[in-house]
């Protein structure tokens, strides 16, 4: 993959990481919808400010863009190769809070699940996935 933002881009890019309402995250509130599971969205109040919250399961899941999260081992998690320094540091950060994030939730009673968007676009893994909030759920 190359890299053909300049600094500016680049860092505006970035910032659009956390964007709200991705289409990923849409189609898995439609499907959470259909399936008639209730959800929150974003709390503040939780660490990492989960894209969904399941208060009866207590399950809340991130819809993960797959470069920008690092996807392990897939074809969309590719590291630019231009301007390498600046992708792998940025990359790497996300990746540590991502695994703090998980690790703050979890001590805090939470069970959390990753979405990752290549995984959004096949509506049958999707359901897969959706179809374990509820059933995982422990008293
Ligand atoms: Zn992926």
């Amino acid at each position: 993959m190359t890299d053909n933002l300049n600094p500016s881009q680049r860092s505006k890019a970035m910032r659009a990481v956390k964007q709200k309402d991705s289409a990923p995250e849409k189609l898995v509130r439609s499907l959470c919808h259909q399936l008639g599971l209730r959800f929150r969205l974003h709390r503040r109040d939780l660490p990492g400010c989960p894209d969904l919250v399941f208060p009866k399961y207590k399950t809340c899941v991130f819809v993960h863009g797959c470069f920008w999260h690092q996807h392990l081992d897939c074809a969309k998690s590719k590291r630019p190769q231009t301007n390498a320094e600046f992708w792998n540091q940025n990359l790497d950060r996300n990746m540590a809070r991502d695994a703090e994030v998980r690790a703050l939730l979890s001590s805090l009673g939470w069970r959390v699940l990753t979405i990752w968007e290549c995984q959004t676009k096949k509506l049958d893994i999707l359901t897969s996935l959706v179809v374990t909030i509820p059933k995982t759920f422990r008293c």
